[in-house]
């Protein structure tokens, strides 16, 4: 393939969401010939290009499996759709590893229209490493939120799932089931970090639902966390909670500073990016972790996660 990335980038920054499957194309492909116009289009699509943050809100959806995050997220399109808002979910396959350049075990379980051109869904590959999400999908969420409105990175897992995806989304959602002790544990012990907002679904089998809802709440306030919302959903028909949802997304998101939110964000990819290429040895090489975290502070607020990097590289050199 051999897109141009940079014209790909810039019908995105024109909004025009047509652009986005050739360009999750162009941003997933590790053909060496295809490196370079991704990085065009990242360009294009950068805070430093688009004069500010792109206008999408990023928000993670993370969970264990069977919580109800797919029929919840069915349910949440058809909701932002009919305010007509454009929406993308990239879900992250934690059973799928890349082999030759495809996916196994494609999951695509989220129910949407296909012939409906404002919602795109797209499966990733969870790649392995050391913490953190695949940089595929990073930059792929990056240059979707310069052309939708609401993008959706869907992850699996309790526990570190919600850290993986706080350092690239604006809002984190953690979707558990009634009944499920873990997450209370998991939450009351500290070990995951403090979800934006915690979606309680199946509301409609009643009583279990309420005290899931009760207990994670009692959880929150004990942590010190007002700020965090506990929703009950029900996401089969009749669905109840779907709106309210929406709307404590949209909340969270405006009480956001969300260029500070952005610049730490990116930063915060660029040390990952950086260990994960370079390791402690290239840490060291910089001075240390503080003196990388310096290194990056100086660097322009509006630098993407590319350009942070190759600062922390030259550094090294
Ligand atoms: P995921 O693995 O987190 O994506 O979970 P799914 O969305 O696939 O849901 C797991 C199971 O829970 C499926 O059998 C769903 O039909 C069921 N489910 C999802 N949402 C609800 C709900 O609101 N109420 C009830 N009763 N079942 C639900």
């Amino acid at each position: 393939m051999n897109a141009e990335g940079a014209a790909l980038g810039l019908r995105l920054r024109e909004r025009d969401v047509t652009a986005a499957p050739a360009a999750l194309n162009l941003l997933e492909s590790t053909a060496p010939a295809d490196l370079e116009q991704a990085a065009e289009l990242l360009q294009a699509v950068s805070p430093a290009a688009l004069g500010g943050e792109a206008p999408g809100h990023v928000i993670g959806v993370t969970g264990p499996p069977g919580a109800g995050k797919s029929t919840l997220l069915s349910a949440l399109l058809h909701a932002w759709r009919a305010s007509g808002r454009t929406a993308a979910v990239l879900a992250v396959d934690p059973s799928s590893r890349r082999s030759g350049g495809s996916l196994l075990g494609d999951r695509a379980r989220i129910e949407f229209d296909p012939a409906d051109r404002g919602t795109l869904i797209r499966s990733m590959a969870a790649e392995q490493r050391l913490g953190g999400l695949a940089r595929a999908t990073r930059i792929s969420a990056e240059a979707l939120a310069a052309a939708f409105d609401v993008v959706v990175i869907e992850t699996v897992g309790v526990g570190q799932s919600e850290t993986d995806v706080a350092d690239v989304v604006d809002t984190v959602a953690l979707v558990v089931q009634p009944g499920s002790g873990d997450v209370l544990q998991f939450l009351k012990s500290g070990i995951m970090e403090t979800p934006d907002v915690l979606v309680v679904t199946k509301a409609d089998l009643g009583q279990i639902a309420m005290r899931a809802r009760r207990d994670l709440g009692a959880a929150l306030r004990s942590l010190g966390s007002s700020r965090a919302r506990v929703l009950a959903v029900s996401a089969l028909a009749p669905a109840s909670g779907i709106d309210e949802l929406a709307l404590a997304l949209d909340e969270h998101r405006e009480g956001l500073d969300i260029g500070g939110h952005r610049v730490r964000a990116r930063r915060a990819g660029a040390l990952n990016d950086f260990l994960v290429e370079h390791g402690e040895r290239g840490m060291r090489a910089l001075g240390g972790r503080r003196a990388a975290e310096t290194l990056l502070a100086e660097q322009d607020p509006g630098a993407d996660v590319q350009a942070l990097m190759a600062a922390l590289e030259r550094r090294m050199a």
